[in-house]
């Protein structure tokens, strides 16, 4: 905590903002990341071909104690949370959705709140400074509960944060996840959240027919336990409005840091076949962890 503490210092010094941002969270990677000096398993000249990535194939099928470094791509409605979440609980490494940062910091009526209100509810980014500075105070407090690993959802979102984040700590492998266009709109839309617990569910009954070729695709509603459903909210930036503006600027803004993770040999991408039964297992398998298949579906 002390070295984190001279940083924040060392930080709060720096003469822009963005070197701010940058010191406390390459001071707070650093610390969280033992190999963050040491050689990567992965690097530029590993596999610049969109193949799998080389990690998957020196991963240990046993999931638990992994100190993974994650992260989760796709646009709004794919299920990032979803598969994030349960990924992490499997591997024991925390799960950090900078959205839940930012709606968290919405709803403590801090200082910066009223300006990100406006900004989420636009279904614009936050700007990158902000990010990182809420991303770095999250992973500080983890880092005092003695938290290593991460599985990273929603961020980075931007080539510059791509940066920063590549600059201070190695990420082993990136999830791309994707799901057909016409699904998307529909989950966002179906999404609901138990004000109480947090929990995630939809509402959302997804049948595409097949068509010209291509299959069908049925994703059932995730209905929420009788406890919650009496206390389910829509998040403000759930509206048709605000969806497909994210979804244009998810094209505009993150799309290239697809191509900017696979130049590296980093992303794997993952198309999901529909629900979570079906696709659950498929992702294990994709990233060697059929280990725990069975019991996990069984949970599904
Ligand atoms: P999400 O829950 O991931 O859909 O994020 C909700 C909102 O939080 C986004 O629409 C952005 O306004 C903001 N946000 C979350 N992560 C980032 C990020 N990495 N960069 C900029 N804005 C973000």
């Amino acid at each position: 905590m002390a070295v984190l503490s001279r940083c924040s210092r060392a930080a709060t010094a720096a003469t822009t903002r963005t070197q701010t941002a940058t010191a406390t969270f390459s001071c707070i990677l650093r610390a969280l990341s033992p190999s963050f000096c040491s050689s990567s398993a992965l690097n530029s000249e590993t596999d610049l071909s969109n193949k799998k990535p080389a990690v998957l194939g020196t991963l240990k099928r046993e999931p638990t104690g992994r100190n993974v470094q994650w992260v989760f791509l796709g646009c709004p409605g794919v299920g990032k949370g979803t598969y994030a979440s349960r990924l992490s609980n499997l591997l024991g490494v925390p799960h950090i959705a900078t959205g839940d940062l930012v709606r968290d910091e919405l709803a403590s009526s801090g200082p910066l709140s009223s300006q990100l209100k406006e900004i989420v509810n636009q279904g614009k980014l936050v700007s990158d400074e902000i990010i990182i500075e809420l991303l770095s105070k999250c992973l500080e407090a983890g880092e005092a509960k003695g938290e290593s690993g991460f599985i990273l959802d929603g961020f980075p979102r931007t080539i510059r944060q791509a940066e920063i984040l590549e600059g201070v700590t190695d990420i082993e492998l990136v999830v791309n996840l994707k799901l057909r266009e016409e699904a998307l709109l529909a989950k966002c839309l179906g999404r609901r959240i138990c004000s109480e617990c947090g929990g995630n569910y939809n509402v959302a009954c997804i049948d595409i027919k097949a068509e010209n070729g291509r299959p069908g695709m049925y994703m059932a509603p995730l209905p929420p336990p009788p406890q919650c459903a009496t206390k389910l909210i829509t998040r403000a930036d759930d509206t048709e409005e605000v969806v497909k503006e994210r979804l244009r600027i998810y094209h505009e803004m993150t799309q290239p840091v697809e191509e900017f993770y696979r130049s590296r040999g980093k992303l794997l991408e993952f198309d999901l076949p529909g629900g979570i039964p079906e696709s659950w297992p498929k992702l294990l398998r994709a990233l060697n962890l059929e280990y725990h298949e069975d019991k996990q579906s069984a949970a599904a």
